[in-house]
């Protein structure tokens, strides 16, 4: 029997530990970087260091275990111009996923009738973005050139055939990238969709983009937090506290920025581990993500730690305090601003890609999508001075002082921060071009 009926468990309540115990008597064994390391012993997590993700990308085959050739290889972590690098994925981690994701055995899928709705996944490279619910389907689909474009248009106005019955496509899934390149074409060509559920991943959502999704497409708009790394260890939205909780498939630190101890509360790093059997090829322990989170303690409902995502931690702006650091701004709150702004120049780079081979005219890419960056240096008088630089169509102080006043809104505290760190905050307005011309590393939102 191929099919499986829901509420049929295969797999029992969520087994953290185990998993974890699991996953490293297999490392010790199979990973040639913790084998020399351990030499047979028991470690306990805390005993294993952290993995820098450059070390691990110029080192990969001390990290790998292969027992027989791998079948995917994924380009990761390359989110908000961070160095990408490579996984190494098998068949077997895609089917425990699948099987896990839908409480099935391997070989078995969902009988027809259960299945009422799909829904797609753009660009994702097989790493869903969240956990769909028994006989939800979804499919994967790439966004490279208006041909793909016209095939989503395609089964969002027509659904799809199956069974005898025509299904909706009800949930899109993928990155703010995609989704905004998605959206300013159907806008530009004037197509309206049906009422579709977005689950966003990939970088933080502003508010304003998040109000123009939610009026475009008739429907809610969840965040996910996502680690292409990892197979199946995105964070989603809860209903519950209205924060991110990772599932049960990745073991989660939140871990102070030397490393030295845990954070249950406030500003944190992000270090995850894959858990055996969803990650076999390319373990992960204890992995340095490099993002900065804000841990907002325990989640009732999901018995689960919350927390909030912050950006890179090169994306930051810290000044040392008390001997820790302490976050005074962040690209997060930076993009909520810039975001307000239609002087700031657009990234339009990915428009121009999308279009490159046809004359469409231009995509409206108007709503928010821009780069900048942020810079710390030392003032003629010594003074710390925090920079934030954009390119804008027109250069003008009174838009200047605009950025600046919207940036205190944003960040109640900065302030206060300013004062008691001896901190100026400057705007540096550049023309077109600027930010590249500038040198310095820019983020694209
Ligand atoms: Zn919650």
């Amino acid at each position: 029997m191929p099919f499986l009926e829901p509420d049929n468990p295969v797999y029992p309540l969520p087994q953290t530990s185990q998993w974890l115990a699991e996953t490293l008597r297999y490392v010790v064994h199979n990973v040639p970087f913790y084998k020399k390391l351990f030499d047979s012993k028991k470690p306990t997590l805390d005993e294993f260091p952290f993995m820098d993700p450059a070390r691990g990308a110029f080192k990969i085959e001390e990290f790998l275990v292969l027992d027989r050739f791998p079948d995917f290889l994924l380009p990761s972590g390359g989110t908000s111009g961070r160095m990408s690098q490579l996984t190494f994925r098998n068949l077997e981690e895609y089917e425990n996923r699948f099987c896990y994701l839908y409480d099935m055995r391997p070989g078995q899928y969902f009988h027809p009738s259960v299945i009422r709705e799909f829904g797609i996944s753009i660009a994702a490279g097989g790493n869903l973005h969240y956990q769909p619910p028994h006989g939800y389907p979804v499919l994967y689909t790439p966004l490279e050139n208006l041909g793909h474009a016209e095939a989503i248009r395609y089964l969002l106005e027509h659904g799809f055939q199956f069974d005898g019955r025509r299904i909706p496509l009800t949930t899109i899934s993928c990155s703010v990238t995609w989704i905004k390149l998605l959206t300013a074409y159907f806008q530009a060509t004037g197509f309206n969709p049906p009422s579709v559920h977005l689950e966003i991943g990939g970088w933080h959502l502003t508010r304003v983009w998040k109000e123009l999704l939610k009026e475009f497409w008739k429907g809610e708009v969840d965040l996910v937090y996502g680690v292409t790394e990892f197979n199946y260890a995105n964070a989603s939205s809860c209903e519950h506290c209205g924060f991110l909780h990772f599932p049960e498939t990745v073991y989660v630190e939140f871990v102070s920025f030397d490393g030295r101890h845990s954070v249950e509360q406030g500003d944190a790093m992000l270090v995850l581990t894959s858990l055996y059997p969803f990650v076999t090829v390319h373990p992960r322990i204890r992995y340095w993500t490099g993002d900065v989170v804000e841990v907002r303690g325990v989640c009732t409902k999901a018995r689960a730690m919350s927390f909030v995502f912050l950006g890179r931690r090169e994306h930051i702006l810290f000044v040392k305090s008390d001997g820790d650091l302490y976050r005074v701004i962040s690209a997060v709150n930076v993009a909520e601003v810039l975001d307000m702004f239609k002087e700031i120049c657009d990234d339009d780079r990915l428009f121009i890609l999308f279009q490159q081979e046809h004359a469409l005219g231009p995509i409206a890419a108007d709503r928010g999508s821009k780069l900048f960056a942020i810079s710390s240096r030392q003032g003629e008088n010594g003074e710390t001075q925090f920079v934030i630089s954009v390119e804008v169509k027109r250069d003008n102080q009174e838009l200047r002082k605009r950025i600046l006043d919207s940036l205190h809104s944003e960040c109640p505290r900065l302030e206060d921060d300013c004062r008691r760190f001896g901190i100026s905050m400057e705007v540096n307005l550049l023309p077109k071009g600027g930010l590249r011309a500038l040198g310095i590393p820019y983020i694209h939102v």
